[in-house]
């Protein structure tokens, strides 16, 4: 039997970034499906995935034929961020999370981006190109983050896995 050796254990940072991709299959946005997982070393802190805040809407109960109504900007207009949920969850429960990684299936937006610096979260590991999603040119959450001394990254999984 082969010994099970260090380089096919998981890192952690697959583990988190696995579990906010089956967050994002929770979320009830026809518009998007966002995960997000909040660590502190090898540790969770919190998760949150986006949607309606609890006990007003689903999307796509709601709005099946139509989808949820549309801000200005062409997101939904009812939903908390991925991100957003994450952090509430914490702060609802008197979590520090200064100084806390975030991971997140999608690069955030530049609202996030202000909540997140806000928080003093020091990393942010994200899967997908925010900017990409929109078509715009711009990685503006990411820009924001980068230039006021967050660390962010986009996900590379670890070699071999
Ligand atoms: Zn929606
Ligand atoms: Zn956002």
């Amino acid at each position: 039997m082969t010994p099970l050796t260090a380089d096919i254990r998981p890192e952690f940072a697959e583990i988190f970034m696995d579990l906010a991709k089956n967050l994002a299959k929770r979320s009830h946005c026809i518009k998007a499906q966002v995960g997000a997982v909040l660590t502190k070393d090898t540790r969770i802190i919190s998760i949150g995935y986006n949607g309606p805040p609890a006990g007003t809407h689903n999307c796509d109960e709601e709005f099946p034929e139509v989808g949820c109504p549309r801000d200005a900007k062409g997101s939904c207009s009812l939903a908390l961020h991925a991100e957003q949920n994450a952090i509430l969850f914490a702060v609802k429960n008197g979590s520090n999370i200064e100084g806390s990684t975030l991971y997140v299936t999608l690069a955030p937006c530049i609202a996030c981006a202000r909540v997140i610096y806000t928080m003093k979260i020091k990393r942010v590991i994200f899967l997908h190109s925010y900017a990409a999603y929109k078509g715009i040119a711009v990685e503006e959450g990411v820009e924001f983050l980068k230039r006021f001394g967050v660390e962010v990254e986009q996900y590379a999984p670890a070699e071999g896995s």
